[in-house]
């Protein structure tokens, strides 16, 4: 099956992001065959005519707890340290397998509808959110986290360490590679250093990536240099986890010597504006980072630190939270943010065919209805969506080629199951 879409803008990133004003973008079964300001000279099966519609790379979403989903909205405004053990841990023992799915598949639902192709879950038993991202027709990069059970048994740490090598050896590449087995250390405060050595270890010898939570805040860096003399950066680097290909979540108390260890390593940094200003942590230094060359991408974090799946709303403040902290509307563009949410969000993913519109990439689209009062006119593309747009612009989500999501149609989920089914794991935890 072959479709074009017809007279849409179409956002390009090459060196930098170039709009065509009127384009033609071809999709040949999972792929991108055709990408021009004229149409094509040979026909396709079945045409889209995209009049004041936009076309974007669709969202690559970083950092998700998607079965901790139902616990939106609970321990507000509780620092993260206390949110985490008053708020978070005690609900989330009650957790049964259905209740995690159930809020995985209400996450999916959310982040298909703002756009989002592929996410990074930290969460426990990714098995259940594999059966539904494989359903889903989503991408996601899955992992078994890592956080030490009791500090006085280390022995029991390598139950999880072995149960992540086999998830990575049981689902890595698979639902037609949809689906990636990343490793993750939830973070240096909840692991025990010989046992997050291993895991980083196991990581290694399976080849995967890693995800995890670094220097969230002051609090997690003065309590590491308590515990080990070094702050969170230098103690990963220590133990060899950056050896490892790593996306590190929040990243907000970083010195100098810090950015020089994930420059120097490699690491990404997933920058969480939502949940940073939530809890109160603070303001990533996104500037300084991407000036040492380290590559930035954007992520949501969990519902109950948002508290929603919006990437919309994720690119909005992350576009301009720091231009206002550092009275300087030049700190961070437009064009630098929309890279964050897509090209590089798929590069850390370890995606190379995707995250940009491009001949030969996967179809892992965005379309935008422009035909509304707050995106006219357009004059500047980026900017438009990146200031102005709303997730509720977002009228469809293609991943590999296939509609998921059409005029807030969920195509390959039945919507009011998964919500009547929701509602009831939700009355049950609260
Ligand atoms: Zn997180």
């Amino acid at each position: 099956m072959r479709t074009l879409l017809k007279n849409a803008i179409l956002l390009v990133e090459k060196d930098r992001w170039e709009t065509v004003p009127r384009g033609f973008l071809g999709i040949n079964d999972q792929r991108i065959d055709y990408l021009d300001a004229i149409p094509p000279a040979q026909s396709y099966d079945h045409e889209i005519d995209l009049e004041n519609h936009l076309i974007l790379p669709g969202f690559f979403n970083l950092h998700a707890h998607t079965g901790m989903t139902s616990l939106r909205g609970i321990g507000s405004g509780l620092p993260l340290h206390r949110w985490l053990k008053e708020a978070m841990f005690p609900r989330e023992a009650k957790f049964s397998p259905s209740d995690i799915q159930r809020s995985s598949q209400i996450a999916i639902l959310e982040m298909i509808a703002s756009g989002i192709v592929s996410f990074s879950d930290m969460y426990i038993q990714p098995w259940l959110t594999a059966a539904l991202v494989e359903t889903s027709g989503m991408k996601a990069n899955l992992s078994v986290p890592f956080a030490s059970k009791d500090f006085s048994r280390p022995e029991i740490d390598q139950e999880r360490i072995d149960t992540a090598v086999k998830v990575f050896q049981e689902y890595h590449q698979s639902a037609e590679e949809r689906i990636r087995i990343d490793f993750a250390i939830h973070a240096e405060y909840t692991s025990l250093k010989a046992s997050a050595q291993a895991y980083s270890e196991a990581c290694q010898s399976c080849g995967a990536r890693m995800h995890l939570h670094l220097a969230e805040t002051e609090a997690d860096v003065k309590g590491c240099i308590e515990r080990h003399g070094v702050t969170p950066a230098a103690f990963f680097a220590g133990i060899g986890t950056f050896e490892n290909p790593t996306n590190a979540a929040h990243c907000v108390v970083l010195s100098d010597a810090d950015i020089e260890i994930l420059r120097e390593k490699g690491v990404a940094a997933i920058h969480n504006p939502s949940s940073n200003m939530k809890l109160g942590s603070g303001f990533m230094p996104i500037r300084k980072l991407m000036d040492a060359g380290i590559p930035v991408v954007l992520g949501t974090d969990s519902t109950a630190s948002n508290n929603n799946l919006n990437f919309l709303e994720e690119i909005h403040l992350a576009s301009l939270i720091h231009c206002g902290a550092a009275h300087d509307p030049t700190i961070l563009s437009a064009e630098e943010v929309l890279t964050m949410a897509t090209s590089a969000g798929a590069a850390a993913q370890g995606r190379n065919d995707t995250g940009r519109l491009k001949v030969g990439n996967k179809a892992d689209l965005a379309i935008f209805d422009l035909d509304r009062p707050h995106l006219m006119p357009v004059h500047d593309a980026p900017a438009l969506i990146v200031y102005a747009a709303q997730a509720s612009d977002v009228v469809c989500t293609i991943v590999d080629g296939k509609m998921i999501y059409d005029h807030g149609k969920y195509l390959t989920v039945d919507a009011e199951k998964a919500k009547a089914d929701y509602r009831q794991s939700c009355a049950r935890i609260h």
